[in-house]
């Protein structure tokens, strides 16, 4: 019997690692693109990759807080369960068997020079490099592949783990054709922002886990306080350049962003201000735009039980997925007893 799935033009996969709260780089990296697909009608999943905690640490703290957050943080932002869905991809079995046939297709030496998996190295807790971490691509590949996705809305730091991916998709298709001469996987294509890589109040790439970031959930408060603590540079002249001048352009591309005006404009309306009145522009703009998310995500935080549901559901739609594609994967590879 040979099992063909029929794949809607777009179907979409992406996901965050339950480390801590979402922030501002993951709202204009990816959440925004994320709601505009599935209010465009795409077919939607959004995963809470809880594995990969583990990729550069030694126990995941605080798990069940950090995921149910991360659902807070999708629904506040405008995912709707009963659109997308939404699920941890430890809860479906399938999605990690992938990862077996799949680590046999790329070489040591090919994880080796993926420039995220070193960076990632760098900023690790532990002191050496565990397997998981070496393989986290391919078992992102596992992910992206279970449910055939085709795009990916992601920021700057995940392209070379999506190019592991479409390795993998095409090592497969090369090598476990189908008997009609078609492959198994579509190659999933990265879909990036105007903010693919924003940055944090250190100058760094903003990230949960690396102490820089400005949550969607903080106070307004907090978040003054965060963005006046920001990195920035002497120049009194605000300019938007985030090539010679990142920090600055970071907090100008943010404004931008939040007043849907373009980051030129911003800076030349700033003119000769200094670092001081881009930071109170900034702020305001941000509580400005985060407030209705704000409230619906204080709405929302008081029914836990609702956010396990939604991951409860979630876990059984994407494991009829995930089951469909591991048969498939297994007839072609002759494992079909
Ligand atoms: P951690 O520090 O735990 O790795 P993180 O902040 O890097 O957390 P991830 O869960 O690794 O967040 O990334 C989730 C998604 O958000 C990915 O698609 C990633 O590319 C995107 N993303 C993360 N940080 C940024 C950022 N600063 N700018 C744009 N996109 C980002
Ligand atoms: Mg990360």
């Amino acid at each position: 019997m040979t099992t063909t799935s029929t794949v809607p033009a777009e179907r979409v996969l992406t996901g965050d690692r339950p480390t801590g709260p979402l922030h501002l780089g993951h709202y204009f990296g990816t959440l925004q693109n994320r709601v505009r697909l599935q209010d465009r009608g795409a077919e939607m999943f959004v995963l809470v990759a809880d594995y990969q905690v583990i990729t550069d640490r030694d126990v995941a703290d605080r798990l069940a807080e950090h995921t149910e957050n991360l659902v807070l943080d999708y629904l506040a932002a405008g995912l709707d369960p009963e659109r997308t869905t939404i699920f941890a991809h430890s809860a479906v079995p399938a999605l990690n068997q992938l990862m077996l046939p799949f680590l046999s297709l790329v070489s040591v030496a090919e994880l080796s020079r993926n420039p995220t998996v070193k960076d990632e190295i760098a900023h690790s807790r532990q002191t050496g490099v565990s397997g998981l971490m070496f393989t986290y691509p391919v078992h992102q590949a596992a992910d992206l592949l279970s449910c055939k996705a085709t795009l990916v809305p992601v920021g700057q730091d995940q392209v070379p783990h999506l190019e592991v991916a479409r390795t993998v998709a095409r090592r497969f298709n090369e090598r476990y054709p189908h008997a009609d001469g078609t492959g198994v996987f579509p190659a999933p294509q990265p879909l990036l922002s105007e903010a693919p890589m924003l940055l944090g109040t250190d100058g760094g790439k903003m990230s949960k886990s690396r102490g820089n970031a400005i949550s969607l959930g903080a106070t307004e408060d907090e978040t003054a306080r965060l963005i006046r603590g920001a990195k920035t540079d002497a120049d009194r002249r605000i300019t938007y350049d985030p090539a010679t001048r990142p920090e600055v352009s970071s907090l100008v591309l943010l404004t931008a962003l939040c007043q849907e005006r373009d980051p030129e404009t911003v800076a030349e309306e700033l003119g000769d201000g200094g670092a001081a009145a881009l930071k109170r522009t900034t702020t305001e703009a941000v509580n400005e735009y985060l407030r209705p998310l704000r409230t619906r995500r204080a709405e929302l935080a008081a029914d836990r039980a609702h956010l396990r549901q939604v991951l409860r559901d979630g876990a059984v739609r994407a494991g009829v997925v995930a089951e469909a594609t591991l048969a498939e994967v297994r007839e072609v590879m002759g494992a079909v007893v």
